[in-house]
Order: C-alpha cells, then sequence, then structure tokens
C-alpha cells in the first residue's frame, strides 16, 4: 500500500503545477538557483516546501522535473532530476508593436505570450506614446506568462527600433501582416503568401501617419489585413490579429 502511495506520489510529482523558467542549462543534477522575484514568489507566495517538486524549462532542453533540495529566505535550491518533456516550439510568428502606455505593454508582453509569439519588437512610430521601455521588464513578464501558459519557449523580446530602420533591415524571407484599417486590406482568412515565416505589425494607438502607411505597403513583403469594420484599440487588435493567425496559419489549425 505505501508504494502505491509513493508511486502515486511520485506520478503526480511527474506533473508539478508550478513551472519555472530558467537560463540555466539544464541536465540530471543540475543544482539551479531561484531567487529575486521568482524566488519570492516561490517561498513566501507558493510556499514551497523541501523535497516538493516543480517543473523546469530553458527555452531549449525541454521540461525538467526539478526537486526542491534548499528553501531560503526568498529563494530555493532546485535539483534537476529527469526529462518529462522533449523540447517544443511556438510557430514562428513575430510581433511588431507600436509601443503603449506601460500597464498596457506588460498587458501584451503577457499576452503575446500566452498567444504563442516567437519574437515580440518594439517599433518606434511618430504616434508612438512611450513610457521609458524597460526590456528585464518587459521579458518578466512575458517569462511569468510563459510559466503560466505551459509553453516550453518564452518569446525573444528585441530592443527598440525605429519604423524605418525595421522596414530597411527586414529579412528577405519574412512576410509582413500590416493591419491596417484605413486601407483596402483583406481578411485573415484570405491572406495567400508565398513565404512560411510570418509577422504582424500593429500601430500605435494614435495609428501610423499616411505616410508611415505609405513606406509599409510599399514594402515587397507586406500583406495589409483587415480586422474588420471598428477600429480596435492596439491591444486588442494585437490578440485579435495574433489569434486569427494562429486560427489560420499557425498551431490552433486542427
Ligand atoms: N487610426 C486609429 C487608431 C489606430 S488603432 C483611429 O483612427 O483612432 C491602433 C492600431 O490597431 C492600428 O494602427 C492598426 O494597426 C490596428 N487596427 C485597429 N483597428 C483595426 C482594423 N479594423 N483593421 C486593421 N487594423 C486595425
Amino acid at each position: 500500500m505505501i508504494i502505491l502511495i509513493t508511486e502515486l506520489g511520485q506520478m503526480s510529482n511527474k506533473n508539478p503545477k508550478t513551472r519555472l523558467y530558467v537560463s540555466d542549462p539544464l541536465k540530471a543534477g543540475a543544482v539551479i538557483l531561484i531567487d529575486s522575484n521568482q524566488g519570492h514568489h516561490l517561498v513566501n507566495v507558493m510556499r514551497i516546501k523541501m523535497a516538493e517538486y516543480v517543473s523546469l524549462f530553458n527555452g531549449s532542453e525541454g521540461e525538467w522535473l526539478g526537486e526542491i533540495t534548499k528553501v531560503g529566505k526568498g529563494k530555493a535550491m532546485v535539483t534537476a532530476r529527469e526529462k518529462i518533456a522533449e523540447q517544443s516550439h511556438e510557430p514562428d510568428l513575430w510581433y511588431l508593436f507600436a509601443p503603449l502606455k506601460k500597464a498596457r505593454v506588460d498587458y501584451m508582453m503577457q499576452k503575446a505570450t500566452e498567444l504563442g509569439v516567437s519574437v515580440i519588437s518594439p517599433v518606434m512610430t511618430a504616434r508612438t506614446n512611450l513610457d521609458k521601455l524597460k526590456i528585464e521588464k518587459l521579458k518578466a513578464s512575458a517569462f511569468e506568462a510563459a510559466e503560466q501558459c505551459g509553453r516550453m519557449s518564452v518569446p525573444s523580446i528585441n530592443d527598440i527600433i525605429s519604423l524605418d530602420d525595421m522596414l530597411k533591415s527586414w529579412p528577405e524571407d519574412r512576410a509582413l501582416i500590416f493591419c491596417d484599417e484605413v486601407g483596402d486590406a483583406v481578411p485573415m482568412k484570405d491572406l495567400t503568401s508565398e513565404f512560411d515565416k510570418w509577422a504582424v505589425i500593429i500601430g500605435p494607438e494614435g495609428g501610423f501617419t499616411e505616410e508611415e502607411r505609405k513606406k509599409i505597403k510599399d514594402h515587397r513583403n507586406t500583406l495589409p489585413v483587415t480586422l474588420g469594420p471598428r477600429i480596435l484599440r492596439a491591444d486588442t487588435a494585437a490578440v485579435t490579429a495574433i489569434s486569427l493567425w494562429q486560427s489560420f496559419f499557425g498551431d490552433w489549425k486542427q
């Protein structure tokens, strides 16, 4: 009976509810320090105890069962025990956006991560409403969302780039879905492209200027898309565009 309970106990440990994104290499026996905000949350909020289990992922070496081998003040040591899932990746969709007010940027990092984008790239436009962009804070929002939503990768978050530089350095083999509330754009479902790499760009609350719209539309990789007859707020447009893309081209397609 004890063996049965132990087995059951072990089995439930095989799928811990707490997932931690770490930047350390993961292999059997690796000892990882969980400190700063992550450690505070684990010890003081989740109240993790010795010999309990969490799962660890670093975006490239799969998901590992981690045993809590030390608990301190606001930090803990975790020892990787065994791999419990092979590495999986999200579809290759970049999300480009003109930064919004701080609170909404954190929200967007979360939503774009949950919806499975691979890269998040802030773009400076004429009407960008820029509170100082703290890239480390954006990463923290994205990493927390990745832990919560079960994805085994975290989006790469780029430094802010000007629209001109972004267009000048645009990769030859990547489609740029231009969410355009003004022009003669097509619905996402009617999009066709020779490319198998994709990106979606959403403008600032004040919209792109006429000059910016022309520059984007003139780029050879641009595909203008409409998100319907109503003007959506930039964060609504982003969630809508990424969701539509996932449905038609990404990993929501059955
Ligand atoms: N120019 C708008 C404000 C821009 S909305 C206004 O007149 O108030 C912010 C961004 O969301 C836009 O730049 C666009 O990229 C996207 N967006 C909003 N509604 C859209 C729609 N119906 N179709 C396509 N894109 C839309």
